[in-house]
């Protein structure tokens, strides 16, 4: 039977820039994908002059470590800026309200009142917070005030991530954040701290996209991959065999099976629980334990005609007060140029996530239906669209509820007891592709480490020969 040095599950991002990565550094690595396409949930689809993202649109990055892997796999020459622009809406009272960026304009904007502007300015002499364990909600109240939470915050938390901040976990979902508190005691210090610190090896936050679509990026990173890369394979079942894995999947010539000395599993947590469950039942019970929201994203052109509002800008996102059934609606043809015909607008509309779980038992015409309904109150649109398409998923996106830190290092603790196992998707480490790609460094780095210290030790155990 074939032993394989490392076998990687699952060809979405998470196993996809892992196997990149692992191969950069020379180490001996093969991809199973279950689908006859690479991807997962990122695909880019184009239909009438439309071209649409099934998920991900852009990649929001400030790591360096992303500019890095960008540079080194050449994706930087194709990377597609997203259009400068200021303007980002929220809704307030029905309508849309531009949404300030930095602290001088927040204090002008008739967005928070004059007490929410107070307490804001408050934030540098707040106590720093004494609980384990705090959701996202109760952090951006205790540091930031209610407005902040109500009236932005909590509108990005699910409109993004499709999360309840009331459920979320903000050590989880801001770590950036609640790190700035534990270390200088406030955000403001801890961003001034920062400026100051960084000054030279600071990262520029960038949105971008790339020629062609997100799907650019699947293909960029696999081509030097195509002889490790087989889909159409889909996992069944994993056991051990001695110090290795014994690895079974179905595939479209019958059954394979192989020994594997790193097994790396890139797959919802779902798949990955039931594998697990004969040998780590503790293990398999935290990932089954994990949450899912499904999202479905409606797709509309319209003529520019039809549009009332001007669409100059990112789109808007929509606070739960509001009552509104649209997460939050993104102007493509404004961020990114040849998304949409010319003289036509493509809005990507948001419906469904943790708050909302009844929209995943709706039918597509529904999910079109509303989402025309409350563009036409909120933009002013007027007519059928143009064109329309609905990308729906069930299992959108894991949610980073309750005490989710310790859930992932309880997950830690287990694989700590299972040589040879390794888990890499995006119910680790953060849902975004910015943070996919860092796990998958991270992932790399071990993985070649210890098969360096493998064969150090091997060299140095070596019998001496002595030299005639
Ligand atoms: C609607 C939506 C919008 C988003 N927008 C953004 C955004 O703008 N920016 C951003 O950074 N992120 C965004 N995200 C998040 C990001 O797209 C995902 O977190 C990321 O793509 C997930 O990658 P993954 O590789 O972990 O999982 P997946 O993409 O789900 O990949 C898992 C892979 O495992 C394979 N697999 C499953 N079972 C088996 C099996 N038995 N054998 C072999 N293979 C198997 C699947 O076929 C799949 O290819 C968005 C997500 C959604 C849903």
């Amino acid at each position: 039977m074939k032993l394989l040095e490392t076998l990687i599950v699952g060809g979405g991002i998470s196993g996809l820039s892992a196997a990149w990565q692992l191969n950069r550094i020379g180490q001996d690595v093969t991809l199973w994908e279950a689908e006859p396409r690479l991807g997962g949930k990122i695909v880019t689809n184009s239909d009438q002059g439309y071209t649409t993202e099934q998920s991900a649109s852009m990649v929001l990055n400030f790591r360096p470590e992303v500019s890095r892997f960008l540079k080194e796999s050449g994706l930087n020459n194709q990377k597609l800026l997203r259009t400068p622009t200021s303007m980002r809406y929220v809704i307030s009272q029905g309508s849309l309200q531009n949404i300030p960026m930095k602290m001088g304009g927040m204090l002008i904007s008739p967005l928070w009142s004059l007490p929410g502007k107070l307490r804001l300015m408050l934030e540098p002499f707040i106590l720093k917070g004494a609980a384990e364990h705090e959701s996202v909600a109760d952090f951006i109240r205790r540091r930031l005030g209610n407005e902040m939470l109500d009236k932005a915050l909590g509108a990005y938390i699910s409109g993004t991530l499709a999360s309840d901040p009331e459920l979320a976990d903000s050590r989880s979902v801001l770590p950036h954040l609640t790190a700035l508190e534990r270390r200088y005691g406030s955000l403001t210090a801890g961003v001034f701290a920062r400026k100051i610190l960084n000054r030279k090896k600071a990262s520029v936050t960038e949105g971008f996209s790339f020629q062609g679509g997100m799907s650019t990026l699947i293909s960029e990173l696999s081509k030097p991959l195509s002889d490790k890369i087989h889909t159409g394979h889909t996992i069944q079942d994993i056991s051990r065999h001695g110090k290795y894995w014994l690895v079974s999947a179905q595939t479209r010539q019958g059954d394979q099976s192989c020994l594997v000395k790193n097994l790396v599993l890139c797959t919802p947590a779902e798949l990955s629980a039931r594998l697990l469950k004969q040998h780590n039942p503790e293990l398999s019970s935290l990932l089954d334990g994990i949450e899912y929201a499904s999202v479905s994203v409606v797709h509309l052109g319209y003529h520019k005609q039809q549009v009332r509002h001007p669409l100059e800008g990112t789109g808007f996102l929509t606070p739960w007060h509001e009552k509104l059934k649209l997460n939050g609606s993104m102007w493509m043809h404004s961020l990114f140029p040849g998304r949409a015909p010319k003289d036509h607008v493509l809005l990507s509309n948001y419906l469904g996530g943790a708050r909302r779980p009844e929209i995943a038992n709706w039918t597509n015409q529904m999910r079109i239906d509303t989402a025309c309904f409350e563009l036409k109150n909120l933009i002013g649109t007027k007519g059928e669209p143009d064109w329309a398409r609905v990308d729906a998923h069930q299992r959108a996106l894991p949610l980073y509820h309750g005490k989710y830190h310790l859930r992932q290092k309880m997950i830690a603790n287990q694989l700590n007891t299972m040589p040879g196992l390794h888990l890499n998707a995006n119910y680790l480490g953060g849902v975004s592709i910015r943070d996919r790609i860092v796990s998958a460094q991270k992932l790399a780095l071990t993985l070649n480490e210890h098969t360096s210290s493998i064969r150090s030790s091997t060299l140095h155990t070596a019998p001496l020969r002595c030299r005639a």
